[in-house]
């Protein structure tokens, strides 16, 4: 098992299965423009033994799915039935819900059990101009319908001073009523916003400023989480739990567990490192010729991690996979 001076190892896979995405957040992508798929990007049989591989090579416990968005994939389907043999402790999926409605029977049959749906807003109005792209009644009925299917749902919100900062009780209240948890995901300095320090702090929103707000309502506490969580936790007596994914405020690099690999086939040990390593290659080769190869490029990897604190990254959330 590859581990560091810290005792970090990788557990947690995020697979970018597209950078393609049919929002333009303002956050993530400066120019407006949505997505199409990167040329290059790996094919679904590619990207399924580059799981079996980092998990023999890595020792790899969990997978999310994400992008871009992975549900505008022509890959999803052969990809989900192709994990679902691997023996994985838990495979979820992060996807802004445009087309879960649609998505649902496939995601359903391939066993997928919980989802995490981006959702920054509750006002039409204000997601037409974050998100750029879809609409907020298709993401509603979404949850509704993954809900009744048995899918645990958590939602993520990234909450942005002056756009929708009047959302944060509106929507913990929605999650609270539905059994749905919600979690604040501090904005991060990446892609454009990792350039633009007034762009980032004219923007951002601090985890003692979002407990202010919410403890004008709600009474919380903050509950145990697991060793190598990204979220500090909080729970509402008798209503339910949210969390809070504090990057700035309480950065959990010692921590880390998480390794990305992107849709065309490079891995990233860190968000906040602008090293990257390809093995989009490695993956067509039989396994003994393979995993050596993978290991030294995960050596790397784990070298790549900061030691304490995230400070910011030049690749975009879309193409590494958030
Ligand atoms: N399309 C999917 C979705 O919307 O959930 C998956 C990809 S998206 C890049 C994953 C998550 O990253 C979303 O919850 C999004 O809000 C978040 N994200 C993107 N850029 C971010 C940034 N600069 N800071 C914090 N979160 C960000």
């Amino acid at each position: 098992m590859i581990v560091d001076r810290q005792g970090r190892r990788f557990r947690n896979l995020r697979i970018s299965l597209t950078s393609a995405c049919n929002y333009a957040c303002t956050y993530c992508v400066p120019n407006g423009k949505r997505l199409v798929a990167a040329q290059d990007e790996l094919s679904a049989d590619a990207m399924a033994r580059g799981v079996a591989y980092l998990i023999e090579a890595a020792g790899i416990e969990r997978l999310r799915i994400t992008g871009g968005e992975p549900l505008v994939s022509p890959k999803l389907e052969s990809f989900m039935s192709a994990i679902g043999q691997m023996g994985l402790d838990d495979i979820s999926l992060t996807t802004n819900g445009q087309l879960l409605t649609k998505k649902l029977p496939l995601l359903v049959d391939a066993g997928l059990r919980r989802i995490n749906v981006s959702l920054d807003t509750l006002d039409p109005a204000a997601f037409r101009s974050i998100a750029r792209g879809g609409d907020l009644a298709s993401v509603l009925d979404g949850m509704e319908q993954a809900a009744a299917a048995g899918m645990k749902i958590k939602v993520n919100m990234v909450p942005l001073s002056g756009q929708n900062l009047d959302q944060v009780l509106p929507l913990l209240d929605y999650c609270l009523e539905r059994g749905f948890e919600l979690r604040f995901i501090e904005l991060m300095r990446m892609g454009h916003l990792a350039k633009d320090a007034n762009a980032f702090l004219q923007q951002f929103v601090s985890l003692q400023q979002l407990l202010t707000l919410i403890g004008e309502r709600y009474e919380y506490a903050q509950t145990d989480a697991p060793v190598d969580a990204t979220a500090v936790r909080y729970a509402i007596a008798g209503r339910g739990n949210f969390g809070v994914i504090a990057n700035e405020s309480v950065p959990f690099c010692r921590t880390c567990s998480r390794l990305r690999l992107s849709s065309t086939g490079w891995l990233h040990g860190c968000l906040s490192s602008s090293n990257r390593h390809y093995v989009g290659d490695l993956l067509d080769k039989p396994r003994h010729e393979a995993l050596p190869a993978l290991q030294r490029l995960l050596m790397k990897a784990l070298g790549d991690k900061q030691e304490v604190a995230f400070s910011g990254g030049a690749t975009v959330m879309k193409i590494i996979g958030g």
